[in-house]
C-alpha cells in the first residue's frame, strides 16, 4: 500500500530512516563472554565494572555507579544527596514523567519551575522565586540533550545551599562549558532504556565526584551493605536495584560506537537547524555557546504562535507524518498531569497549582520533536525532513 502526502500525491519521503538500534558483532561477543563466564547478575563484575570506567571518563566523573533504569537513578541519587520525605525538589514541567514520579516515590515533592523560552530548559530565575525553607534540591533535566544552565543553577544552589541532581538521561555524552553533563551538580542520573542514545535495552547510571554520595548512591543499590563490609551487614534501608553483566556487554558495545554517533547527530543537526531556519513560521531553539556539547537525543522545535493557533499539534504532526517524516507531539505538561498532581496532595495534604505558561504553550501548541536515529542519516535525509516540514506549514 502505498501511503499519500497530504495533497494526494507522493510524500516527500518514501525511504525509511537509519534503524534504531544499531548493533554488530562486537554486542553478540561481548554478551557471549557473559553467558560463559556463568555470571549474570550485578554482583558479577565481568562487564560492568569496565562499563561503568568507562561512563565514567566519558563524563570526567569520578564514579560511576549503575542501576536498573534512569528513573530509579533519580530516586537513589535525590536519597543518596540528603532529600526525604516532605523536601521540595524543584523541576521542570517540560520532561518524561520519571523526573516527577521518582521523588514521589517516596514522598519528596516536586516543585515545578517554567522553562526558559528559547531553550525549553527549567529557567533558573524561576528556580530561585520558587525556593522555600523545604527546598532541598534543584533538579534539572538536560532536555533532548542540550545541557541546562548549569552555571547559574549552581549559583542559585550555593547562594541557598541546595543539592543539583542532574537528570541527563536523555545527554549522554553532553557537555556545559567543557564540563561533561552529570558532573556538574553534586550527581547526575542517566538511562539506557531501549530509546535512549545509548541503550542496553534497559539501565541506568548515576555519576558523581562525591564520595560519599558514590558510597550512599551503592548502598542503596545493594540491599544497604556497604562497599566493604560483609554480605550480610545491612547498614542502610537499600533495594536490590543492580543492573545485570548481561547489561553491561550491551552498554561496552553501545558505548564504542557513542562517539561517531554524536558527531552524525551534531552535524545533522546543524544542517537541519540552518534549512529550518529559512521556513516562514517555523522556529529554531537559540544555540548557546557554553553547550560545548548537544547529545541531540531529540532535535526540538517549534511553530510560531501564529502559526501553531491555526493548527491543533495531532494535526500538524499526521500531515508531516503522511509527508514520511516520524515527527512526534511531544510532552504533556506534567505540573498539570493529574496522577502527579494527586501524588502531591497524597503527602502534603496541598492541592498545588503551578504557574508554567511557557511550558503549557509549547506542550499544548508549539514544540514538536524528532527523534536521535533520524540525525544518523545524511544531508539529503535532513533536506528531506524541512522539505516536508515546509510543505506541512505552507499548507495551514
Ligand atoms: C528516559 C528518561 C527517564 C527515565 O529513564 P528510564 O530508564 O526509562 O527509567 C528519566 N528522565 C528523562 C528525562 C528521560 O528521558
Amino acid at each position: 500500500m502505498t501511503r499519500l502526502a497530504i495533497d494526494g500525491g507522493t510524500p516527500v519521503r518514501t525511504r525509511p530512516f537509519p534503524d534504531w538500534p544499531i548493533y554488530g558483532q562486537l554486542e553478540e561477543k561481548l554478551l557471549l563472554e557473559v553467558l560463559h563466564s556463568g555470571k549474570w547478575g550485578g554482583t558479577g563484575r565481568v562487564k560492568l565494572s569496565e562499563a561503568e570506567k568507562q561512563f565514567a571518563d566519558i563524563h570526567g566523573a569520578k564514579h560511576a555507579i549503575s542501576v536498573v533504569n534512569g528513573t530509579v537513578a533519580i530516586t537513589v541519587a535525590l536519597q543518596a544527596c540528603g532529600v526525604g520525605p516532605g523536601d521540595e525538589v524543584i523541576i521542570p514541567p517540560y520532561t518524561f514523567f520519571a523526573t516527577a514520579s521518582a521523588p514521589l516515590m517516596f514522598g519528596a515533592i516536586p516543585i515545578f519551575a517554567d522553562v526558559e523560552e528559547n531553550s525549553l530548559l527549567i529557567d533558573p530565575e524561576r528556580v530561585e522565586a520558587l525556593i522555600t525553607p523545604k527546598t532541598k534540591a534543584i533538579l534539572p533535566v538536560h532536555i533532548g540533550g542540550r545541557p541546562a544552565d548549569m552555571t547559574r543553577l549552581k549559583e542559585i544552589a550555593v547562594k541557598h545551599g541546595l543539592r543539583i541532581i542532574e537528570d541527563s538521561a536523555q545527554a549522554v555524552g553532553g557537555s556545559w562549558n567543557g564540563q561533561g553533563v552529570g558532573t556538574l551538580g553534586d550527581c547526575g542520573t542517566f538511562s539506557f532504556q531501549s530509546s535512549k542514545n545509548v541503550n542496553s535495552g534497559e539501565g541506568g547510571m548515576i555519576l558523581t565526584n562525591d564520595d560519599a554520595v558514590a558510597d550512599m548512591a551503592w548502598s542503596l543499590i545493594n540491599a544497604g551493605r556497604i562497599r566493604s563490609g560483609e554480605w550480610y551487614q545491612h547498614e542502610h534501608v537499600g533495594w536490590n536495584l543492580r543492573m545485570t553483566e548481561l547489561q553491561a556487554a550491551i552498554l561496552l558495545g553501545q558505548l564504542s560506537r557513542l562517539e561517531e554517533q554524536m558527531r552524525a547527530r551534531e552535524n545533522n543537526a546543524l544542517i537541519l537547524t540552518g534549512l529550518l531556519n529559512g521556513i516562514d513560521g517555523v522556529r529554531v531553539l537559540d544555540s548557546e555557546p557554553q553547550v560545548t556539547r548537544h547529545a541531540y537525543h531529540l532535535y526540538l522545535f517549534r511553530l510560531q504562535p501564529e502559526k501553531a493557533a491555526k493548527t491543533t499539534k495531532r494535526d500538524f504532526c499526521e500531515k508531516v507524518n503522511k509527508e514520511g517524516i516520524p515527527l512526534h507531539e511531544g510532552y504533556v505538561a506534567l505540573h498539570q498531569n493529574r496522577a502527579i498532581i494527586d501524588g502531591i496532595r497524597k503527602w502534603t495534604g496541598e492541592s498545588r497549582v503551578f504557574s508554567c505558561p511557557v511550558a503549557e504553550a509549547a506542550c499544548g501548541k508549539e514544540a514538536f520533536w524528532l527523534p536521535q536515529n533520524v540525525l544518523l542519516g545524511d544531508e539529503a535525509d535532513m533536506q528531506d525532513i524541512a522539505r516536508a516540514i515546509q510543505k506541512v506549514v505552507q499548507s495551514i
